[in-house]
């Protein structure tokens, strides 16, 4: 028993090094240190409470001791022998090693759908999902932050396992630092898949962190763990899926740097008087600026803006004319700043007058 008590500790400090060491460094990295130069891979504009952060950290810590205890009283009891762990590589192959690493994250993913469409339950959202679900813009602490109840079905996977298929320890420990890290990427609330992953078939096989993001700000749909197949088969796939990701993954990657997203953040914040004062301050001081330039700013900076749509293909619409003149032009900034209720001021009249056509 003393045993027993001595390696729960143990496997609890351990998880919650995990925890520290990948959660705390993503969070100050994406949150604190380069905010500012991240803002284009910024999945919701919303700022994260810190209020919420330390709820979620201290259902984390309960969520580890429960999953631990569970996994505990499977490894660390003559219940063991029961499983199917094996110590000897060769009792089974290397082929198998490797193999039952992905085995293990499929029968995770399936566990864990049905297990999540159960959870969205009503009677079952109201008792327990729903504390997972007060994070409705993620940050790296959401990973974890489930109601005790939650937590012990969660944690049930990985005595499942033991029972299902023959595992080695050394596989278990992969499984174990995989499923983390895909967890706490699927809550990072910023999306940081490389721009070759949209066009691989894996992006139709993986679930991204926008995938999981979608679930936590809708309430419903986008179950799947690390999978998209049971969403794709059960037609839960948020049908806003694509869309979103592509529309991030356009901002990151035509214009990722410094000054758009200086730009985007002020956009994004319904600051286009400040981004204005920053054309005419910054850029067309010395230099005035031609229509196309200014269009062309204003070009990269629409699909950023929360605009309805008519008024965004009306605007798109004068964008794609040809032939722009001055009253095209006009008519582009009436509607930009009638949209945005942007009063008339000097600036922009002495934006508008230095403009060249
Ligand atoms: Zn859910
Ligand atoms: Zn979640």
């Amino acid at each position: 028993m003393e045993n027993f008590i001595e390696n729960y500790f143990i496997v609890i400090i351990l998880e919650l090094i995990k925890y520290c060491l990948v959660a705390v460094p993503l969070f100050f990295f994406y949150y604190i240190r380069y905010r500012k130069d991240f803002v284009a891979n910024k999945i919701q504009s919303e700022n994260i409470s810190v209020k919420d952060i330390k709820k979620e950290i201290y259902n984390s810590t309960v969520v580890f001791s429960i999953i631990s205890l569970l996994n505990c009283l499977i490894l660390y009891t003559p219940l063991v022998n029961y499983t199917l762990i094996y110590r000897d590589i060769s009792d089974y192959s290397i082929i198998w090693l490797l193999l039952s690493i992905p085995a293990g994250l499929l029968i995770h993913d399936t566990y864990f759908y049905w297990m999540h469409r159960l959870l969205h339950h009503k009677k079952l959202f109201r008792r327990a999902h729903i504390i997972h679900h007060q994070s409705t813009n993620p940050t790296p602490f959401a990973s974890y932050s489930f109601h005790y109840l939650e937590a012990i079905v969660e944690g049930l996977i990985i005595p499942l396992l033991l029972f299902i298929i023959p595992l080695h320890p050394n596989a278990v420990y992969s499984f174990v630092v995989f499923s983390f890290i895909i967890n706490v990427y699927g809550h990072l609330g910023y999306e940081i898949a490389p721009k070759w992953f949209r066009s691989s078939f894996l992006f139709n096989v993986l679930n991204t962190s926008t995938y999981h993001n979608l679930h936590h700000s809708h309430g419903y749909g986008n179950y799947g763990l690390y999978f998209r197949f049971w969403d794709k088969i059960l037609g839960t796939e948020n049908p806003e899926y694509i869309r979103l990701y592509d529309e991030i993954q356009d901002r990151r990657f035509i214009k990722n740097n410094q000054e758009y997203n200086q730009k985007y953040l002020l956009i994004r914040n319904k600051q286009l008087p400040q981004y204005i004062q920053m054309a005419i301050q910054k850029e067309y001081h010395q230099n005035t600026p031609t229509l196309s330039e200014f269009i062309s700013d204003l070009e990269n900076l629409l699909p950023t803006t929360s605009m309805p749509k008519d008024k965004l293909d009306k605007i798109r619409h004068y964008l794609a004319t040809e032939e722009k003149d001055y009253h095209t032009f006009q008519s582009l900034m009436d509607l930009l700043f009638s949209v945005q209720r942007i009063p008339e001021n000097e600036d922009l009249i002495l934006l508008r007058n230095q403009l060249k056509f």
